[in-house]
Order: structure tokens, then sequence, then C-alpha cells
């Protein structure tokens, strides 16, 4: 079966200073994992060949396929606040872009196919785990409506990466929107080469806010459009407690596109102070954090941006500064909309942020579980008969009975039907998430038995987060004490 790909490369047009060329290295033995079959129709692509021998050796690295036009892409960054003015695809090659069913251009990279000129002192390889995990989560994320990068496929290469201890390596293809990011900006701008932060600004003007060409001021015009994607982004985060866990100005994409899952993981019980991340010492990416750090991700964007919004140094400022408020007022704005969407709220009252923070500061003194109590809180909307459910997550539940009150007294001032209330709720709180234990079970049973079944099992009841899928109840639970996961790894 021969594989066909129809790339159109746009990216590996601009000039030369904004990637290297170089093709991923073969492997000896790969061994195919999963095709995303949905995906590949979604992309116009043929999921059969996709999954023949030939499409493995694309997936591997082992072939190129036709068309493509692979790259590595330059980028900089701020990683835990330390600017590294060289960082780039270390060990991710870009075989160049689609333009999918509906007419969006999607790009379609390797992660972990070999070294490239910028993998300074890692091998350019990936271990299976991280692999399944980005895998599992970046489609968990899809399905629950966040905007994310996809996992098209993942193979095995049959060859070993050394981290902490041998591992089997892998590699992900992913989809994403584009792979330009924060720091892709930054990689210029810390050059003085402003030529290029703009010929890179008209880039990504032009592949996600087309509309704005018309802008008489398309740099301003852009820069709120980014803030404004990355405030609604990082709200879904905080609504269906998501941590990131590695928000660096390089795993920020301008497109508005949730990228690079390293560490990142969902929390159990509510606690705003929660990290996963066995790198982030000193909690910078805690979920409670993300809100701002987003908004500090937003500032070196504008930061790179100040000479194309005037030649005014100071009024650029004032530009810039604005766009800061902007990206304040919108994320309160999309957190607390969708909050309202979370409790059953159809219309605004002053006081609806203030029942949701006493709610939310109820479940952190408690312990409760985040997804369960707002997935069970859509039977309690119908009556106090669903309470119980919802008051048994609580270490004391007499803290969820008063403020089930206010609540009810809150609902009781719209003249909904209790039916489309509950169904409403249901579309903004799911069932499902990836819960850690669950994604680390996977992990290892794939790691080390190769039995891939408990990860298929998991993405297939992940697909469908808010149905209720009673012959997958125990997904919904929170891990038992022993199977607790306090710890996530990078894994690079
Ligand atoms: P990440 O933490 O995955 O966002 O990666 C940060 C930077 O390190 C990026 O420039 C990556 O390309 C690079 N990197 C991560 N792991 C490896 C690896 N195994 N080999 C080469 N470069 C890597
Ligand atoms: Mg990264």
């Amino acid at each position: 079966m021969t594989i066909h790909i129809p790339f159109d490369n746009s990216y590996s047009r601009l000039p030369s200073r904004f990637y290297a060329r170089v093709a991923p290295t073969p492997v000896s033995t790969p061994r195919l994992v999963k095709v995303n079959r949905q995906l590949a129709h979604e992309l116009g692509l043929d999921p059969d060949a996709l999954a023949s021998p030939e499409g493995l050796d694309v997936h591997a690295g082992t072939r190129v396929p036709e068309g493509a036009e692979p790259i590595a892409m330059a980028y900089a960054g701020h990683q835990f606040g330390h600017f590294v003015p060289q960082l780039g695809d270390g060990r991710a090659i870009l075989l160049g872009e689609v333009v999918d069913k509906n007419g969006v251009r999607r790009d379609i990279q390797l992660k972990g196919s070999g070294l490239t000129p910028f993998s300074r002192n890692g091998d350019g390889r990936a271990a299976l785990g991280p692999v399944l995990r980005e895998y599992i989560v970046s489609e968990a994320m899809a399905a629950l409506g966040v905007p994310t990068t996809r996992a098209l496929a993942a193979v095995m290469t049959g060859q070993r990466v050394y981290r902490e201890k041998a591992l089997p390596g892998a590699v992900l293809t992913r989809v994403a929107a584009s792979h330009v990011r924060v720091g892709t900006f930054q990689f210029f701008a810390a050059r003085g080469d402003f030529d290029s932060v703009r010929r890179l600004a008209d880039y990504a003007i032009e592949r996600h806010y087309p509309e704005l060409t018309e802008s008489g001021r398309p740099y301003r015009a852009f820069l709120d459009a980014v803030v404004t994607r990355q405030a609604d982004l990082v709200a879904q985060w905080m609504l269906i407690g998501f941590i990131h866990g590695v928000m660096n100005t390089d795993n920020t994409a301008v497109s508005g596109e949730t990228i690079d899952y390293g560490p990142c993981a969902f929390m159990d019980a509510y606690d705003p102070a929660t990290v996963f991340s066995s790198i982030d010492q000193f909690g910078r990416y805690a979920y409670g954090n993300q809100p701002g750090i987003a908004q500090w991700n937003m500032a070196r964007l504008a930061e790179c941006l100040l000479p194309l919004l005037d030649e005014d140094r100071e009024k650029a400022v004032g530009e810039a500064t604005e766009a800061m408020t902007l990206y304040a007022e919108r994320y309160n704005r999309s957190y607390l909309a969708g909050m309202r969407r979370k409790l059953g709220l159809f219309t605004e009252q002053e006081g609806d942020l203030a029942l949701a923070q006493d709610l939310l500061s109820r479940m952190a003194a408690n312990q409760a579980d985040f997804t369960l109590t707002f997935r069970r809180l859509c039977d309690a909307s119908l009556g106090p008969g669903g309470d119980s459910a919802v008051r048994s997550l609580f270490q004391d539940p007499a803290a969820y009975d008063e403020w089930a009150e206010r609540w009810r007294h809150r609902l009781a001032d719209e003249h909904r039907a209790a039916e489309e209330r509950r169904g409403a709720m249901r579309g903004a709180n799911p069932a499902f998430i990836p819960r850690n234990h669950r994604v680390e079970a996977a992990l290892k049973a794939a790691v080390e038995a190769q039995d891939f079944a408990p990860f298929e099992r998991l993405l297939d009841v992940l697909s469908k987060p808010y149905e209720d899928q009673p012959e997958f109840a125990e997904y919904a639970e929170p891990p038992p004490p022993a199977e607790r996961v306090y710890q996530t790894f990078c894994g690079t």
C-alpha cells in the first residue's frame, strides 16, 4: 500500500534562519502501537495506509514520504523564568503541513525522531511512556473540547533510550495548528532581528488570524488575538482541573492550542496549590498559578512585538500594557462564564463568582474530588435527592449542605426546566478525565509487559468524557490511597 500525504508546506518557505533542514533518523525494527483513525479522516488521510508497513516506516522516521520537507524549528524560551536564547526542536522534526477537511492547515511532526542541530546534550529520542502519556492526555483534552495538539500515531522504535534506566524508545506523530511558540518570537527578538520578528508575525497572522490582515494595526490586533485565545485556553484548563506542568514560553503556542504534554496531570482532590511535576521545585506552575503565568508568558510575547507596535517606545509599551489588561479581563470573563455553566446558571448575577469560590474553598478544606463534585452536582440540580452523592465527597458533609442551600436559592431565581439545566451541566462537567493512576497503570503495562490493552481501553473511555458509560464507572473514581500519584516526570 503506498502512502500518500498531500503536503502543502509553508513554514519551510520562510528564510533558512527559521529552521534547520534535517531528516529523521531511521530506526531498526519499528512496531506500530496506534494510529488515530478518526484524526486521519479529519486530515483527509487514509488510515489503512498510515497503519501499513510503509506508514509505520513514516511514523518511525525511517522513510520520508513524498512531499515532506523535514525541518527542525528554531526557537528560544523562558524555562522556569530563565531565558535560554537557543532551544529549538531538539528531538522533533516537522515533516510538513496538510490542509485538513475543514480547510485548516495542520503541521505533521515527529517527536522523538532523532538528533537535530538543536539537540544540545539530548539524544533526540523519546521513551514509550511519555509518548503514550502525550497520546492519552492530548486526545482526552480534544474530547473534552479543549484546543490542543493531537496524536496521529505512536510507534516503538525497537531501540532503547537511556534515562535513569534503559527504556523502550518511541515516536509520536503530532498534529498541530502550528508549532509557532512565544519562544519562536523570542528567538529572533533576542538577536535583535526584528525583520524576522515581523516576518514571523505576518506568518502567524496569515495562518491563525487571517481576518487581521485587514486591520489597520495588524500587530496590535495579533497580540490581542493571541492574548484572548490564551486567556480562554487557560480558563478551560482551570475549569477541568488540568495542570500543564511546564508552562515555559517555548511550550506556549500562539495558535491557542495546548502544547507539550510533559509532566501534565489532572487534579483529583481540589487544591489550588497542586503541583505534580518533579522538576517544578518551587511550584511555579501549580494549578492556581496558571492564569498568572500565562499572562507573564503573554508579556514576553508583547516584549518581542514592541518595535512593531509603535515606533515610539513609550507608546509601544502603552499598547502592550493594554493587551495585558485585556488578558486579565478576558480570563476573568471566560472563567466566570465557564463556572456559571458548571453550576447550571443560565443568567448572570453579581454574587455568582463568590458562590463558585465558596464552593471551591469548601472543596479545598474537605479534600473533595474536583471532577466528581461537579459531575454529581448535575443530579443534585434536580433536587436534594442528589445531595447525598455530593456530600459524601466532603470530609465534613455539612460543609456542602450550607453551600447547597445558597446554590438552590440562586437556582430558584431562574425559570428553567430542571432537565434542561441538568443536561447543560452534564455537558460542562465531565465524568471522565485522564486520572493519573489510570494513566500510570496504562503506561506501566505498555512499558513493562508490552500490554497495550489498558492504553486502548483508557483511550476509549476518555473519548466520551461527558457520557456516563456505566460499564466503565470505575474509571470515574479517584484513586484509592495506595494508588495515588504524587509526582509526574517529564521523562525527557
Ligand atoms: P520540553 O521540556 O520537552 O519542552 O523540551 C525543552 C527543550 O529541550 C526543547 O528544545 C526540546 O527539543 C529539548 N529536548 C527535550 N528532550 C530532548 C532530547 N531527548 N533530546 C534532544 N533535545 C531534547
Ligand atoms: Mg517543549
